[in-house]
């Protein structure tokens, strides 16, 4: 059996080890345009220098070899033909039984005024991005960063730490949004702003003004106002990396579209991670792997945690983890609130079922929450204090001394 693997990141590689652990004799041919293995959610460490190339891989030096796998790195697959069973890259042909699509995403660039014409704009991707960014650091001073997400904020911090300007603008009301409400937003914003950032939420961007060699001079915001840069770093977030398909070849909506089982609408082609559009984070593809290639050698195992709304983050010494539903979608659900100088929890709940919890500043017993959350747990007859709520109340220990989750207290 010949399966083919496009993608050398999280998703691939996770499916890759997990295939070769399941069958030891097929052959595996796995296909990227990266050149290296590594993380990208470690790439804003690379603009900072904290870290090279080689401390964010994550997998061992020899992964190809150990788990007999044919690497052709460096190149990209521009055209598949699902009725022959082949794919085209830009240097040859490869024929496959089944296929595993993991192509991930590029970064979106919106469609302002000038943004795309201007020299000196970068979106923060790849390992080459991020060099790119760190060598254009040596001369630039003032940089602009469009959008405040988890990969705008990264790489605010990382900037920050080179005593760069640092303007950080976003359509939304906070930075963050996804992750955190106003209050929550509040305490990084406040240190963003002690460390030097200039920001501009609730801020549209409506041109770039350009000097007379098209390099940036300033961002204008809707309604005048202007924030002079010299550099614009683009985070507003990806689009799935698709341009192979031929079109009505594949089920395609927001991304490729797949079943529970990573199965795509294509016999025998499975795709996971970011190339799905469904929910861009490292650890779903990672798990999704796994899935995929069970399911690729028979089993029969679905994705049931879509790990969507969790998040755990830590700028400038204040840890936070956020997880489900931390904004109220209507007044039908409660919140609770407990705050002091240095946390803010925060829990919102319905019925006497908890959605979404933010923990800030102190972040014990997350865990539970998790567990709380993802199992819909009833928590009403829980007198004590919701803030409170730990393991020992939901675990249980099973008679080979394993701990596991208690759901009926
Ligand atoms: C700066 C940054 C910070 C992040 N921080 C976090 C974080 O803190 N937490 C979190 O959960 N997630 C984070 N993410 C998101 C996370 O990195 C992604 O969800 C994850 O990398 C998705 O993995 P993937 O394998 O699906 O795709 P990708 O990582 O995008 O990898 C795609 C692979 O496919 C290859 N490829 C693409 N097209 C082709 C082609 N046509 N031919 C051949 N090869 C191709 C690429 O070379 C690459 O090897 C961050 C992302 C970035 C960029």
């Amino acid at each position: 059996m010949n399966y083919v693997i496009i993608g050398a990141s999280a998703s691939g590689m996770s499916f890759a080890k997990e295939l070769r652990n399941l069958d030891k004799n097929c052959n595996i041919t796995l296909i990227s345009r990266d050149e290296n293995v590594y993380s990208r959610c470690m790439l804003h460490h690379i603009i900072s220098g904290h870290r090279t190339l080689k401390d964010i891989n994550f997998v061992e030096d020899d992964f190809f070899n150990k788990y007999n796998i044919t690497w052709l790195k460096g190149q990209t697959v521009n055209d598949l033909d699902v009725n022959k069973k082949i794919l085209y890259t830009d240097k040859r042909s490869v024929k496959y039984d089944k296929l595993l699509i993991g192509s991930g995403a590029h970064a979106f660039i919106p469609p302002i005024k000038n943004l795309r014409e201007s020299k000196s704009i970068y979106a923060l991707r790849n390992i080459e991005d991020a060099l790119s960014i760190k060598d254009a650091l040596e001369t630039k001073e003032k940089i602009a960063i469009l959008g405040a997400g988890l990969v705008g904020v990264d790489v605010l911090v990382s900037l920050l730490e080179k005593n760069k300007k640092v303007s950080i603008i976003d359509m939304a009301d906070r930075v963050l949004p996804l992750q955190l409400d106003k209050r929550s937003a509040k305490v990084y914003e406040r240190k963003f702003i002690e460390k030097g950032a200039s920001i501009y939420t609730s801020a549209k961007v409506e041109e770039v003004i350009l000097d007379e060699t098209n390099d940036p001079k300033a961002i204008k915001l809707q309604g005048g106002q202007i924030i002079e840069c010299d550099m614009v770093i683009v985070a507003t977030g990806v689009k799935p990396n698709i341009g192979f398909i031929r079109e009505g070849s594949m089920e395609i909506n927001r991304g490729i579209v797949t079943n529970d089982k990573c199965e795509t609408s294509v016999e025998n082609i499975y795709a996971i991670g970011d190339v799905r559009g469904v929910s861009p984070i490292w650890p779903l593809a990672m798990k999704e792997g796994k899935i995929a290639a069970r399911n690729m050698v028979g089993g029969d195992e679905r994705i049931t945690d879509s790990f969507a709304l969790r998040n755990s983050m830590n700028f400038l010494g204040v840890p936070t983890v956020s997880i489900g539903q931390v904004n109220p979608p209507d007044e039908t659900y409660e919140v609770l609130t407990e705050e002091g100088s240095e946390y803010y929890k925060k829990i919102v709940y319905k019925d006497g079922v908890i959605y979404g919890v933010i923990l800030q500043g102190e972040i014990d017993y997350c865990g539970a929450y998790i567990e709380l959350i993802r199992n819909k747990i009833d928590v009403s007859h829980i007198k004590y204090d919701p803030f409170n709520i730990g393991y020992g109340d939901f675990f249980e220990i099973s008679e080979n001394g394993e701990y596991k989750f208690k759901a009926v207290v």
